[in-house]
């Protein structure tokens, strides 16, 4: 076995979430090798929409300005009834509390290929056609064994991450088995390329009609999608009959003008590891979770994954946290990820009813209560508990990102690290982490709104951690102690 250290992580797999990692660890100041097993890129698309979280992480890349245009803003995501009233009503804010839109309908190979251009831009050492076999792992660091045009060799880091999507090698080789929803529904997933689209509808919507449920998704340019249900005594084969899609596709009369991309039949799962981390591996995005695509949030979730965790494994090689750390990864993502799974699902069961008198009564009902002014589900999801925090009001929270009157963008002053924002400047001996006042040049276009935040919060100051994630609010010594406190416990832990 190798002793001295071809990196300081290894990234396996470079779909999105892998990509993003390699990305961050990367600006984060760490040696990156990221391996994937294809040669090429994933030419067809899957994830049909981002939500702006995700566009302000890649804005931490330094992509979201050659993101942005790849992608269409919709106005609104809605489920429907067979004769179209709307039971769900998701309207999509132009510029979000983010500092973006709320959503982006995007064409995945697109943005992925942005993404692994910043790779090279980065000097990421990007290896494609190497596969993980396995690895091995000591006090200092994983061995993994790789095997590249038939030849064996192995790469030596001090921690590695399966990104390695939904058959996930890594998480096979830890033998970290998965906790099963039970949602299995199998549906047909057609991408499409229109040049002329005509009247064809512009929208995000699901058809809840019990006769066959229908996603129909406009997405970037040219491109539509729809995705079918598959009944009872249905089988793949029959629904990737040309004959048959066409007739489906019948009642949008496009079928005439469009190319087929892509047909496949998709078993949607809900899926979670029931450990993200074993040692120096941990697992991150599809290999550590998976969801049906009713709430458009699975590459989304993974790419959050990707974002807690390339500051907590640059702080641990950098030598400013414990190894500790690396469980509060686990800790904060996983009940994040199943309140959203839990929001997917019950999408996905208002979406997949078959029953055409349950879903009489499931219309009346939804509609009395939209009524009502009540929507059954709702896509705010939850902040951050337990893991890096303090119990300090809105700890955990993702930090807003006012936008300056000119346009600029706030986490543009915030970099990297992690950064306290305080109203009384603070003695700057040896701190942890970038001290910044309230009344710094740096914040002048972002004051008001700053201010407005704090009082809101009825604190001194705010500790925002490199995720964005609020570390903590009070008084801006006690979240120092704090930051330096959590790090030592950790370490004694
Ligand atoms: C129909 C459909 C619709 C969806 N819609 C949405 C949506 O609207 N929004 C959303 O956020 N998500 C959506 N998703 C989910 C989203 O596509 C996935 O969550 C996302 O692509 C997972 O990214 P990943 O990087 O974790 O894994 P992947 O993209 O699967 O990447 C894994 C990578 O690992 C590599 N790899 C595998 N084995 C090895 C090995 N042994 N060695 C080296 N490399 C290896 C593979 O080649 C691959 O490149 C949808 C999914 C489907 C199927």
């Amino acid at each position: 076995m190798k002793r001295d250290f071809d990196c300081d992580l290894l990234v396996v797999g470079l779909g999105p979430v892998g990509d993003v990692l390699s990305a961050l660890a990367t600006l984060h100041g760490l040696k990156v090798i990221a391996i994937d097993r294809s040669p090429t890129l994933f030419p067809l698309p899957r994830a049909a929409v981002f939500d702006h979280e995700i566009m302000r992480i890649f804005q931490a890349m330094g992509v979201a300005e050659r993101i942005a245009p790849l992608c269409r803003v919709p106005d609104r995501y809605q489920f429907l009834t067979a004769d179209r009233q709307v039971l769900l009503d998701f309207p999509v804010a132009p510029v979000g509390v983010f500092g973006w839109a709320e959503t982006y309908a995007l064409h995945q190979p697109a943005v992925e290929e942005v993404l692994r251009i910043r790779l090279a831009e980065l000097a990421v050492q990007v290896e494609l056609g190497v596969a993980f076999v396995q690895c091995t792992q000591d006090a200092a660091g994983v061995t993994a064994d790789v095997v590249a045009d038939g030849e064996a060799r192995q790469i030596r880091a001090r921690f590695m991450v399966g990104c390695d999507g939904s058959w996930s090698p890594v998480r096979e080789a830890l033998g970290i088995t998965l906790d099963d929803y039970n949602f299995d529904e199998p549906w047909l997933v057609l991408d499409t390329i229109i040049e002329n689209p005509g009247d064809l509808p512009i929208v995000c919507q699901q058809l809840c009609d019990p006769e066959r449920p229908v996603t129909h998704m406009a997405m970037s340019g040219q491109r539509f999608r729809w995705e079918f249900m598959l009944k009872p005594g249905e089988t793949a084969e029959d629904m990737l009959d040309d004959a048959r899609i066409h007739a489906l596709l019948n009642p949008w009369q496009c079928s005439d003008r469009l190319t087929i991309e892509r047909k496949a039949v998709y078993r949607f799962h809900a899926l979670v590891a029931k450990n993200w981390r074993d040692g120096r591996v941990l697992i991150a995005g599809d290999a550590a979770h998976q969801m049906p695509p009713f709430a458009g949030q699975g590459m989304c979730s993974g790419i959050r994954d990707a974002a807690n965790l390339a500051w907590k494994l640059a702080a641990v090689i950098h030598g400013s946290a414990s190894e500790a750390i690396l469980d509060t990864y686990q800790q904060e993502r996983e009940p994040h990820v199943r309140a959203i799974i839990a929001t997917a699902i019950a999408m996905g069961e208002i979406v997949c009813l078959l029953d055409p008198a349950a879903a009489v009564g499931r219309n009346a009902a939804m509609l009395a209560r939209k009524a009502a002014g009540a929507q059954d589900v709702s896509v705010a999801y939850p902040d951050l508990v337990g893991g890096f925090l303090t119990e300090t009001p809105q700890a955990g929270a993702l930090f807003p990102q006012p936008l300056a009157a000119d346009g600029d963008r706030f986490d543009a002053v915030l970099g990297l690290g992690p950064v306290l924002i305080a109203r009384t400047p603070l003695a700057t001996q040896a701190l942890p982490l970038r001290v910044v006042s309230l009344d710094a040049p740096e914040l002048a276009k972002f004051a008001e709104a700053l201010d407005r935040w704090l009082a809101d919060a009825g604190a001194d100051a705010v500790l925002i951690r490199p995720d964005r994630h609020v570390f903590g609010t009070g008084a801006a010594a006690d979240l120092v102690s704090a930051w330096r406190a959590m790090a030592e416990q950790e370490r004694v832990a």
